[in-house]
């Protein structure tokens, strides 16, 4: 997007740190020091675009057959079939060894999110100059710093339509939902029914809560049933659909009386709530939506905990007045959780082949951005093969003709 182009721009004037112990050229082909040049082959990738100019840089989630490792590599072999996350973390540092990789302090040279936030996250895979520049995983072959770290085997009995999420979504869900400090019982309101909102609803009600209410609207109103139809408990909120004088907040209290528990935020930036808000992003100058924070504070119930995924300006008075906890979840450290979402798909407690509706080759690329960018219904997750990937898995969806 402009401003990870412009970050870019400004990165090259005022000059990178130097606390970054991985180069962001990973077509280094320096052998010896690195795995072999045809580096790894990747079987598949998702995809999850938003609009084109963020698209080309973005995403990489990737499951690869490792074809060479670096000399110092001790735990992956080559042959191994693993997942790659999608922060790079070294695993030495104070935040790694917290198991807080999202954070590391050694794979992100870029100055300017450090001189603004006085921190700065991980390295990330194909995401923005902010967070390190890093060449995205739509490709056949990357090469993945800190190879003990990073990648992850999976087991022959979990297919790959399945393990391959672990590498973002999966984590990202289920980090919001255990971050927030989501407990048995609790009432949960969920903003936003893509992917990561879909998954965010199965984790909860797999930790024990009792109700959850999805919200959702506008282009994106067609994820309410698709959500409903995986998961029948599941309440509906459509805000384009509400009857005459109600709003998300009135619906809200009068089917939960005093307000949920926890609400999560799984939709910065994906629609208008305001008409400021409608016009920034008719301009292509939307930054985020704090609308949608206010209604999150406004709903819970006092002491109520919410999670937000995405970034905002927001009124703090009712924040403090109310005593709300209100959580930024931060990038997912997926280092942290893949072992258990592993346990989850094995036992069978979470479905990651709920989400997954489209699969694609990688050389349709360009329609499936083109698709995503029209707002096609029914695409909510899609499973990108590429010459290596094996035939789909039972369960998993045949190619799709775009
Ligand atoms: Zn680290």
């Amino acid at each position: 997007m402009a401003a990870s182009q412009a970050a870019s721009v400004v990165e090259k004037v005022i000059e990178h740190s130097d606390n970054a112990t991985v180069t962001i050229d990973v077509s280094n082909h320096d052998k010896g020091a690195y795995g072999q040049e045809t580096g790894e082959k990747i079987k598949a990738t998702t995809w999850q675009g938003k609009d084109s100019s963020r698209c080309q840089s973005q995403v990489l989630w990737m499951k690869v057959t490792v074809e060479s490792v670096g000399p110092t590599v001790k735990k992956v072999k080559a042959g191994d079939r693993v997942v790659a996350a999608f922060p790079i973390a070294c695993g030495e540092c104070r935040n790694c060894k917290e198991q807080l990789m999202s954070v590391c302090e050694r794979t992100n040279e870029n100055s300017i999110t450090h001189a603004i936030h006085g921190k700065r996250t991980a390295g990330v895979f194909g995401y923005s100059h902010f967070t390190g520049g890093f060449a995205g995983g739509q490709a056949e072959y990357v090469r993945v710093p800190y190879g003990d770290v990073n990648p992850l085997q999976l087991p022959a009995d979990v297919p790959d339509e399945k393990g391959l999420y672990r590498s973002d979504v999966l984590a990202t869900a289920y980090h919001c939902v255990v971050d927030t400090g989501m407990k048995k019982g609790d009432v949960v309101a969920i903003w936003g029914g893509g992917p990561i909102g879909q998954m965010a609803v199965e984790y909860s009600f797999s930790q024990g809560a009792t109700r959850v209410i999805l919200i959702d609207g506008g282009e994106g109103a067609w994820r309410l049933d698709f959500v409903k139809s995986k998961i029948s408990k599941l309440e509906t909120i459509d805000f384009n659909n509400l009857p005459r004088g109600e709003s998300i907040l009135s619906q809200l209290k009068m089917i939960v009386p005093g307000g949920p528990d926890v609400a999560l935020e799984f939709a910065a930036g994906e629609y208008a709530k305001g008409w400021a808000h409608y016009f920034e992003m008719l301009l292509g100058m939307e930054t985020d939506t704090s609308e949608i924070l206010n209604e999150m504070i406004t709903a819970v119930r006092p002491f109520g905990r919410i999670g937000i995924t995405g970034t905002n300006h927001f009124s703090i008075g009712a924040l403090m007045q109310t005593g709300i906890r209100f959580i930024g979840n931060c990038q997912a450290p997926v280092q942290k959780y893949w072992e258990h979402l592993l346990k989850f798909i094995r036992r069978q407690e979470i479905n990651p082949l709920d989400m997954v509706t489209h699969r694609v080759p990688l050389e349709n690329m360009p329609e499936l951005y083109a698709a995503f960018e029209r707002r096609d219904q029914g695409m909510q997750k899609v499973y990108v093969q590429t010459r290596f990937s094996s035939p789909p898995a039972e369960g998993s969806p045949q190619l799709t003709d775009l």
